[in-house]
């Protein structure tokens, strides 16, 4: 049985009010999903603020990227040494807006892995087609060829998450059908099963793209969906709440 997980990437959006209330909104509603682990993924400067917040046992802060390096001269970048003293256990790798605008090539995806699951880090690789990719019936062909390049030098699988994100989807309101989002999920279970074994069967699998709080049972109930990945809906609490409840 897989435990059902649910992230927030707050992107470039939030603020100490927002860590506030967002805390308290989870305090409360925490027991109505206990089996739900749930991740914060806030800006990084925020990261203090959410260590200051109340915890409850099932959440986790995360980052947003990290940098593939250890240490030294890459301004603005932040190593995995860094984002854990600032009490983060898992990072988001790959996110599509990293892929497209800000420089994670396929390799530097495979860098930032590898450095993580040294680190004993969890990661959680975002993988999806575009628009195009899918009217063209690319679809499976590009979710694979992002998992063969992120993971080429991953020999096991622990600590490793995947959230499917078509671009499509993300920020658009155009949230992928529950049969569609499973039907990816379900390659890509397969997939992880024929690297990994039965480990890699058993991995956690995330749906992201506007995952709203109406939406989210639907996806959640799918065969191979474990949670959501959560953008825009994750910076209203009563939203966020709402999905976390869903994944229960
Ligand atoms: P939205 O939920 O705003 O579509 O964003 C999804 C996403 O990109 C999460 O990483």
């Amino acid at each position: 049985q897989r435990q059902p997980l649910v992230i927030a990437n707050w992107k470039m959006n939030g603020d100490r009010h927002l860590v506030a209330s967002m805390a308290e909104a989870l305090r409360e509603s925490a027991a109505k999903h206990p089996q739900v682990d749930v991740v914060v993924c806030p800006p990084a400067v925020l990261l203090p603020a959410w260590q200051q917040a109340a915890f409850y046992d099932n959440l986790k802060l995360g980052c947003q990227d990290v940098n593939e390096h250890g240490h030294g001269a890459h301004t603005g970048e932040h190593s995995v040494a860094l984002v854990q003293e600032a009490g983060v256990s898992v990072a988001l790798v790959g996110h599509s807006e990293r892929r497209q605008f800000y420089g994670d090539t396929a390799e530097r995806i495979a860098a930032k892995v590898n450095t993580l699951q040294a680190s004993g880090m969890t990661v959680v690789l975002c993988v999806g087609e575009s628009a195009q990719q899918r009217e063209q019936e690319q679809t499976f062909v590009v979710v694979a060829q992002q998992l063969h390049d992120a993971l080429q030098h991953v020999e096991q699988c622990s600590n490793l998450v995947i959230a499917y994100e078509p671009v499509w989807a993300i920020g658009t309101g155009l949230t992928a059908s529950p049969g569609q989002a499973q039907e990816v999920h379900a390659f890509i279970r397969n997939w992880l099963s024929d690297k990994f074994g039965p480990a890699g069967a058993n991995l956690q699998l995330l749906y992201g793209g506007s995952v709203k709080a109406d939406n989210a049972e639907q996806l959640f109930a799918q065969a191979d969906i474990d949670g959501g990945l959560i953008g825009g809906a994750s910076l209203v609490p009563e939203q966020f709440v709402a999905i976390c409840n869903a994944a229960q």
